[in-house]
């Protein structure tokens, strides 16, 4: 399936005004360029599930999301483009005259939705219900939430390609922690991986990742930056959006990015990384997701 990127993702240097030269350097890779619509990780983790969806006759693809997932618009979007049809499964019973931006932009790029309540989605992941679900839904292929499967899992390893050697540190915002296993898979070299969890007590997925994972990468997962929780969002991180936006003309998003830098910008800080570190960090996309605070934000 071809999609023409509107950008290829560059690596963007940071000015050393912003790390007050406490590190060698800190770097972004800019995946949110790829596409307008499709922005960042979810390109990748999506691109060999359709191609599998194709592969296989089914012209539907059916999945997961809450609603304001990042997921679910990029699949909207994705499937619009490859001329297929696609079905989101929406966790909350939404009334249809009171849908979020994210979910009424699914809407326009053609996505059907179904709202499940909380009890429902809980299900999304039993094998049991799914088995019906497919059975119900015999055209649909079926992709998990966050496209975290193994072709999700193969896609992400791409990113890697993009990412030059030297680096001490590669830093990356993790959701079901697909995108960071893929790249650590991916890399040809060895680097610290830093997943920054944007949600409370995220630390256990450090196991969950390490499942996934081939390579000799030291992983951690760092959870003291969710303010608040998932998807939650505070004065100080609005703030800090703001200024790293004014410093660097890098747009970061309130769920996962925002709070990765300024994790990062919090640990340089604090003396965690040492002066002769090469940091890497991965923009993985996710500003559809700034639909609610817009008029709080300067771009
Ligand atoms: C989905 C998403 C993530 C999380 O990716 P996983 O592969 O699920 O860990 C990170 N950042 C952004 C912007 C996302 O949209």
């Amino acid at each position: 399936m071809d999609i023409i990127p509107d950008k290829i993702p560059f690596v963007q240097n940071i000015p050393s005004s912003w790390y007050h030269h406490k590190v060698e350097r800190v770097d972004i890779l800019r995946l949110d360029v790829l596409h307008h619509h499709v922005s960042g990780n979810k390109w990748y983790k999506l691109k060999w599930n359709i191609e599998h969806a194709l592969a296989n006759d089914k012209d539907t693809v059916l999945t997961f999301g809450g609603a304001y997932s990042n997921h679910l618009a990029a699949t909207a979007a994705m499937m619009n483009i490859a001329g297929l049809r696609s079905v989101g499964m929406v966790k909350g019973l939404y009334a249809r005259d009171k849908l979020t931006p994210t979910l009424n932009f699914c809407l326009e790029q053609g996505m059907e939705l179904k709202f499940l309540s909380n009890e429902e989605y809980s299900k999304k992941d039993d094998r049991q219900w799914l088995a019906v679900l497919q059975e119900q839904h015999p055209a649909c292929y079926i992709v998990p939430e966050g496209g975290g499967n193994h072709l999700g899992l193969k896609g992400a390893e791409e990113i890697a390609s993009l990412i030059p050697s030297g680096y001490t540190h590669i830093a990356v915002s993790v959701g079901t922690g697909t995108t960071l296993a893929g790249i650590s898979n991916g890399l040809g070299h060895s680097a610290n991986m830093l997943g920054f969890a944007p949600m409370k007590g995220g630390r256990y997925m450090e196991a969950i990742i390490k499942e996934h994972v081939t390579g000799t990468q030291h992983i951690e997962i760092v959870d003291e930056y969710h303010f608040g929780g998932f998807g939650k969002t505070t004065d100080i991180l609005i703030n800090f959006m703001n200024d790293f936006y004014a410093l660097t003309t890098i747009p970061l998003d309130i769920v996962y990015t925002g709070k990765m830098m300024y994790g990062i910008m919090d640990r340089i800080q604090s003396g965690y990384f040492d002066a002769g570190s090469r940091i890497l960090c991965i923009h993985t996309g996710g500003l559809q997701g700034n639909g609610s605070v817009e008029n709080r934000l300067i771009y």
